[in-house]
């Protein structure tokens, strides 16, 4: 019984290691180099092709490295593998960070200063009460609640949007398709957490701007295909939304000639709101590798017709 990894060398240095210390009966090994393809039981990587997963009889489980799924052709996995996102508490300090960060930015109007100080002009604005300014987030899992969590103490009336609701201490609660109007309705600044599938492709368009109140400003640090990157540059152009913090793109890199990158009411930054942490991640994935081993329920398994 092996596990084979496929993804950042460096990354795959430190997995090794802590497989040596800590899984001594697994061998590791690190793609191209499979050995016996009949002995790999687990795969974690990025991304896979048919070939390499139809090569692999005795494959299980395949992990992302990544807390999505959705670079992977789910189409192409054979229908008998497990697949399992990565949810580990690094990614999930980092997406605190940066969502507070943005957060904050937009709420204290870093874009209109950051402006300001380029043409060396000195032009203050009033200073808005937390409690004027909503913040809503869409996606209620792992990332969207400990985001909320970390907003709460700066007294921005919260709100948040899934497909299933749920409790969330402090947050007002809207579920499904049928809610998603009043949830925008009262969203100021709306964050996208939400996981890439075909229901929230594109979901950040003209259509859920214009629900938003005028003069809010959006982050998204999901995906680049929940944003329809023209409807967001004519929403800025028109005045209805303020600004934008964007993490992730339809197509990464950005080309040079990019409109986001010179946009004064774009934050842009090249897809690092969060970053899956090498020491902390192993630890969850031989920990989920004994939940499967011992017949328990893996942490993170995705539900392949929903898609996340
Ligand atoms: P989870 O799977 O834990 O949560 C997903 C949430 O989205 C759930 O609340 C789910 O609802 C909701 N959701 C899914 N589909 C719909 C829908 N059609 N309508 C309404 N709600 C929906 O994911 P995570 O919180 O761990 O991660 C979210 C995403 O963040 C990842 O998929 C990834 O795309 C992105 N990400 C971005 C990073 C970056 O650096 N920019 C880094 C890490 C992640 P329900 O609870 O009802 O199932």
């Amino acid at each position: 019984m092996a596990f084979l990894y496929k993804s950042s060398a460096a990354r795959g240095q430190i997995w090794s290691e802590a497989f040596t210390r800590l899984a001594p009966d697994m061998p590791f090994r690190t793609w191209p180099d499979i050995g016996d393809p009949a002995d790999i039981r687990y795969l974690a990587a990025w991304t896979v092709t048919r070939e390499l997963l139809h090569g692999l009889p005795n494959l299980e489980v395949l992990f992302s490295v990544g807390a999505g799924v959705d670079q992977l052709d789910l189409s192409q996995v054979p229908d008998r593998l497990r697949v399992v996102r990565m949810m580990e508490p690094g990614l999930t300090d980092g997406m605190v960070q940066y969502a507070t960060f943005a957060t904050l930015a937009l709420h204290r109007e870093m874009l209109h200063y950051r402006t300001a100080q380029t043409g060396h002009r000195w032009a203050p604005r009033p200073l808005l009460p937390a409690r004027q300014r909503r913040v809503g987030v869409m996606g209620l899992g792992q990332l969207g609640t400990a985001v909320l969590a970390a907003l709460r103490p700066f007294g921005f009336p919260l709100r948040g949007w899934s497909r299933s609701g749920g409790d969330v201490e402090g947050v007002e609660i809207f579920a499904g398709s049928d809610a998603l109007a009043s949830f925008l309705s009262g969203c100021d600044i709306l964050i996208c957490l939400l996981p890439l599938t075909d229901e929230t492709r594109g979901i950040l368009c003209r259509k859920s701007f214009d629900l938003l109140p005028r003069g809010a400003a959006i982050i998204n640090v999901g995906r680049g295909g929940h944003l329809v990157e023209q409807d967001l540059l004519d929403a800025l152009e028109s005045g209805h939304l303020s600004g934008a913090v964007i993490d992730v793109l339809n197509i990464e890199p950005a080309a040079a000639d990019h409109p986001f990158w010179s946009h004064p009411f774009i934050l842009l930054t090249p897809h690092v709101a969060s970053q899956t942490q090498d020491e902390s991640s192993v630890n969850v994935l031989i920990a989920n590798i004994r939940r499967h081993q011992a017949g328990q329920p893996i942490q993170g398994e995705v539900d392949r017709a929903r898609g996340y």
